[in-house]
């Protein structure tokens, strides 16, 4: 099995400068470690036609490479209900049946943490299960027994978060998020996860989940975002922030690399330069500022 780190972006648009920081960052994590560097399209949801072959162009064009074949979701489909129906055989799941609104009302259990399901659906007995489903389709959660998880982190040390009843396949049919990424990550032989740090929160679920698995728990480094002028996520309103922009205000893609590049504390230029001399423990720890708009 092949040693790899991995981009994953959502094409639900085009990349802005924060989604390429931390592919460019993916990128040096990988190849200085020796690893392959896969890209893997999250279309399952969100996905916008022609926002895949823009994401592409754009790595492209600041010099991030990767190896092999494009790997989209959508066409992984049996993969996850394989999965899925494993965890079922191992009277992992269950169905529930909540709605949005249920879940915002219910009172949450005794000692659960903020944000977590309430487990409603847990304990339904099979005739209940039989009669709600004749008037709303299920959705698969996960039977966890546990409620917290720690993972550790090349950039955040030891890291422990929530674990919940999480959603496994939507209602819609849809597989979720959390278990596609650790059944993909682990089929595709990824054993090192950098991404932005607002998904170090969902990675204690991750983890833990990889273990009912049992497949490996990968390295992570979630590393820090760029953010606006008000220091919130930054997001395509707010200016000047994909390479399509910049290029209208004449600012070329090399431009936008060396500006990322510069941002991290390492030389500008192409790519492989930065690697010569990339390391993460040095990495700066906070969010950047974009400086355009
Ligand atoms: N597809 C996710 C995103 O674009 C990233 C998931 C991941 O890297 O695990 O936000």
């Amino acid at each position: 099995m092949t040693s790899a780190g991995r981009f994953a972006p959502s094409p639900s648009g085009q990349l802005h400068v924060g989604n390429l920081r931390t592919a460019i960052l993916a990128w040096l994590f990988a190849w200085s470690t020796g690893r392959q560097f896969l890209l893997r399209v999250e279309d399952l949801d969100r996905a916008r036609a022609g926002a895949e072959e823009e994401q592409l162009r754009d790595l492209a064009a600041i010099g991030v490479r990767w190896d092999g074949a494009v790997v989209r979701q959508t066409e992984r489909e049996p993969i996850y209900a394989e999965a899925i129906a494993r965890l079922t055989a191992a009277g992992l799941t269950y169905e529930c049946f909540c709605t949005r609104r249920e879940i915002q009302e219910a009172p949450s259990a005794p000692h659960a943490p903020q944000g977590a399901y309430p487990g409603t659906c847990r304990y339904l007995s099979p005739a209940e299960v039989e009669f709600r489903r004749s008037s709303r389709p299920a959705a698969i959660r996960l039977r966890a027994w546990t409620d917290e998880w720690t993972v550790k982190d090349i950039l955040h040390g030891s890291y422990t978060g929530i674990v919940d009843d999480f959603v496994l396949r939507r209602n819609d049919g849809v597989t979720a998020y959390n278990l596609a990424v650790v059944v993909d990550d682990a089929a595709q032989g990824i054993d090192q996860v950098v991404r932005g740090d607002d998904l170090l929160p969902s990675t204690p679920r991750q983890a833990y989940l990889a273990s009912l698995l049992e497949v490996p728990v990968p390295e992570y480094a979630h590393v820090p975002l760029v953010v606006n002028s008000d220091g919130v996520r930054l997001a395509k309103r707010d200016g000047a922030v994909t390479l399509g922009d910049l290029a209208e205000k004449g600012i070329p893609a090399e431009t936008a690399r060396d500006m990322l590049l510069e941002s991290l504390g390492l030389p500008a230029g192409p790519l492989d330069q930065a690697l010569s001399v990339f390391d993460p423990l040095v990495l700066p720890q906070e969010p950047w500022v974009w400086p355009l708009r």
